[in-house]
């Protein structure tokens, strides 16, 4: 389905929003939002767009942040004009630590208003400010808190793909790179849980936790539909090729995978593992990243086609899909359109991604000490309880 204005074209896109929120009661009403689909351009067109940017970057002392599922074009320029490439945390963090004062945010909306909140001095600029994602969309701030004020004894532990003011409800934001081990942690700790808004990646964290977690039942358009009964068979055809999978896609998926994890674990799996072809089940903008890292070797999408298949995005987020080499430009040239988080929502905010972060920090030092410590996870947790009072290292998260 698409309509057009005077300037783009307009597609909708179907994605669920829960009605009743946990697995007992779960229903979702279908509902859609508006993706703008941009113009096809050609090479040579997309060339003169990036060199039209490097100076217009350097003009507004801007730094450009791209994530691993945009278009290739905007990532290699991204790593060409000293910026970078990677996933929500890596893009808000990199924008806190570099120099520049404006912060040029490819990606969708609640990125942007991550990199606010962690750089609330910058000026923050995203080539599409209508650019969404289904998790936030799912997950709205009112309906959320109201779940949440029905069960004061959990703690509330959200994804990052949530707005500020679902991020400003919550005790904890995790990424999907440190989610499993926040959970562990808080399990280890006694705490129950809220967890929102991907009921995927919730029940995967449930699973390997074994942490008392209500979930919301949100989930993304893209990652939701993997069909598991598709990549068995696909296996059949390429016996030899390893499963990588996004923990936002279905069980019958993730119990099929070789490797599960956040989209930079999925990339360390291409240069480490010595297979010579993958199946790939998260976006397909990741693959640019990936033929980059292993040029040699063989990509496949995993399906989203058969049974019950709805082909809501084919694998391609039509919201990330929205940030144009032009889009970039626009946002260059036209600054009043930088994003804003009231100050009451980025101090709110602030704690639980400050939380994650220095946690993140603590569990990176204690694992590099640890060479050889526990494989299962609650026996890690137990040594990384009794590491952290021996270190004082605990930060925000005590
Ligand atoms: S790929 Fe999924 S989780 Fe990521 S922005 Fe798109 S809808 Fe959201």
């Amino acid at each position: 389905m698409s309509t057009t204005d005077s300037h783009a074209c307009w597609r909708a896109v179907d994605y669920e929003k829960p009605v009743h929120s946990t697995p007992a009661d779960a229903r979702s009403s279908l509902q859609h939002a508006w993706a703008k689909v941009p113009e096809a351009l050609t090479r040579q067109q997309k060339q003169q767009l990036s060199q039209k940017l490097v100076p217009l970057l350097r003009q507004q002392q801007a730094v450009l942040l791209a994530h691993y599922y945009v278009e290739p074009e905007i990532q290699d320029l991204a790593l060409a004009t000293g910026g970078m490439v990677g996933d929500s945390l890596e893009m808000a963090r990199f924008g806190a630590q570099h120099a520049a004062s404006t912060l040029l945010v490819a990606g969708v909306r609640f990125m942007g208003e991550t990199a606010k909140i962690l750089s609330p001095a910058k000026t923050i600029l995203m080539p599409e400010q209508e650019a969404n994602c289904s998790l936030d969309l799912g997950c709205p701030a009112e309906e959320f808190s109201a779940f949440c004020d029905q069960h004061p004894d959990r703690l509330v532990v959200v994804y990052a793909n949530t707005s500020a003011a679902v991020k400003a409800r919550a005790d904890w934001v995790v990424t999907s790179s440190i989610a499993l081990e926040i959970v562990a942690y808080l399990h280890s700790l006694g705490h129950k849980i809220i967890w929102g808004p991907d009921r995927h990646l919730g029940h995967y964290i449930q699973s390997h936790t074994g942490a008392d977690m209500l979930l919301w039942q949100g989930a993304c358009i893209v990652h939701h539909e993997f069909k598991g009964q598709e990549l068995a068979s696909m296996k059949l055809r390429y016996p030899q090729a390893k499963v990588l999978v996004h923990p936002e896609s279905p069980d019958s998926v993730v119990a099929q995978a070789d490797v599960v994890g956040s989209t930079s674990r999925l990339l360390q799996a291409v240069t480490e593992d010595h297979t010579d072809t993958f199946i790939v089940a998260t976006d397909l903008g990741i693959l640019h990243e990936m033929r980059k890292k292993a040029p040699q070797k063989t990509f496949l999408a995993a399906p989203t086609a058969g049974n019950g298949a709805t082909c809501k995005s084919c694998a391609f987020c039509p919201w990330m899909a929205m940030n144009s080499l032009t889009a970039c430009i626009e946002a260059l040239t036209q600054p009043q359109q930088s994003i804003t988080v009231s100050e009451h929502l980025q101090k709110a905010a602030r704690q639980p991604i400050q939380r994650m972060l220095d946690f993140s920090t603590a569990w990176r030092t204690f694992k590099s000490q640890q060479p050889y410590s526990q494989s299962d996870l609650s026996k890690q947790m137990a040594q990384f309880t009794h590491w952290l009072g021996t270190h004082h290292a605990k930060g925000s998260f005590a």
